[in-house]
Parts: C-alpha cells; structure tokens; sequence
C-alpha cells in the first residue's frame, strides 16, 4: 500500500473523471470527489496501475471495490445534500464510503465481513482522515437503532428489496439497491415520498457481489 499521492496519479485521476464524463456521469459533486479521492491508496502497491481503470478489483476475502462509474452512478441516483444522514450497506475498502463523506453527509457504513470491517475501519480515518460511524453485522437489516436515514446506498446485490430499509427511510428518502439474481442485479431507486408513499424506478443492470444475511442470500 503507497500513501503517496503525487502527478502521475493526479493525472490518471482526472482521465478516469473525463471517463466518467463520457459515459454520461453529469453530478458535479460527485465527478469532483472521485477527482479527490486517491483510488490508489485502497490497492496493494504492486497493483496501483489497477487503480483508475473503470473496473471492480479484488479487495480480499472474496469482496470487490466497486467499478468507480457504478460508485459515481448509485452516488449520482441518491442525490446527497449536505448533511444528509446516509446507511452504506457494504463498507468492503470504505472507497464509496469516502465519496460520500466528501458530499458532506454524516455516513453510517456496516460491514458483514470482519477482516474488512477492521481493516478499513483502521485505514479510512487514520490515511485519508475520514470519520464514519463503523459497524460489523448484517447491513440487510439496516440499523434500527440509528433510524430513520435519509438516504440508505446498498453496495452488495440483493435477492429482493429488503422491507427493513424501507422502513428506516425518513420521509423523502431514497434507498438505492441492486436487486436481482446471484450474476446480474438491475438498480433501483425506492424513494419514500413526504405522505409515506413508496415509489420505485429502475436504471438498468450491474453486477455485484452477493448481499448476505437475514434479507440476503443465506
Ligand atoms: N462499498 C464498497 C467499496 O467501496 O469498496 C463495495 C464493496 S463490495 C462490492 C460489497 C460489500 O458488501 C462487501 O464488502 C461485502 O462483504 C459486503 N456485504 C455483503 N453482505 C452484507 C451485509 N448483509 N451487511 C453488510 N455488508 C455486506
């Protein structure tokens, strides 16, 4: 793992935003974040080329960092105000985690899986000195406690829409989830309207790793 951010990387960063650009990412916020955040930190050393390719990479203990168009994509579908309360179901390398803390949004991320939880829950404040609140366990349950959110972001793909989420919404909310079978989820944006009505659009597929527990799939 390097620490270092110098021009090389700099330079391959703002070429994977004009990717990003091209294949139709629009929220300024959002590409400025990605512009922001040094990829290559969540990579090994050895594998830092890897870094600003439009591609999902192995982040161990079978888990992926996400393809960065389909991070900015669920980042641009939930419309992060400033200030807003988010659940990130799936904090595997913190690298979604970190663009939404650059919006300025309070972030509760849970994890399922422990090596990871620990391991990023070490790297995100200590290296890139972001602050959110980590918790271990199943994320398809949502956090009761710390309801409702503003905005809920599922970063694992999903058998269903888990009701639990629904329900932790606030009203206003948007929940983003990739639901589907095991190799191809479609996303899909649940938004709670001010009257408790719950209205859904969908935006074409992706492929995630598996959403585990209660509501996903063992
Ligand atoms: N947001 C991550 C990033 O930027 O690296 C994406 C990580 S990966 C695509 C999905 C993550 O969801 C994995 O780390 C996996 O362990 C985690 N996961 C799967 N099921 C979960 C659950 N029920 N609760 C919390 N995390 C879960």
């Amino acid at each position: 793992m390097t620490h270092e951010d110098n021009f090389r990387h700099q330079g391959l960063r703002r070429n994977l935003v004009l990717l990003l650009e091209s294949k139709g990412i629009r929220d300024a916020r959002v590409l400025a974040a990605i512009g922001k955040i040094p990829r290559h930190i969540f990579f090994e050393t050895a594998l830092v080329s890897h870094a600003y390719q439009d591609k999902a990479f192995p982040i161990g203990e079978g888990q992926t960092i996400s393809q960065p168009y389909t991070v900015a994509r669920q980042t641009e579908l939930l419309d992060i105000k400033p200030g807003h309360k988010i659940l990130e179901i799936g904090t595997g390398s913190g690298y979604q985690c970190s663009v939404l803390m650059e919006l300025k949004a309070t972030v509760y991320t849970i994890e399922y899986q422990p090596v990871l939880f620990y391991r990023t829950k070490k790297i995100l404040p200590e290296i890139l000195g972001y602050h959110p609140n980590f918790f271990l366990g199943d994320g398809s349950k949502g956090i009761p406690h710390f309801a409702p959110f503003d905005r809920i972001l599922v970063t694992a793909g999903a058998p269903a829409i888990p009701q639990p989420l629904i329900d932790q919404l606030a009203p206003n909310g948007i929940l983003v989830i990739p639901a589907g079978d095991n190799e191809k989820q479609e996303m899909i944006r649940i938004m709670k309207h001010s009257d408790g009505k719950i209205t859904e659009e969908r935006f074409g597929n992706f492929s995630f790793v598996p959403l585990k527990g209660a509501f996903g799939w063992t």
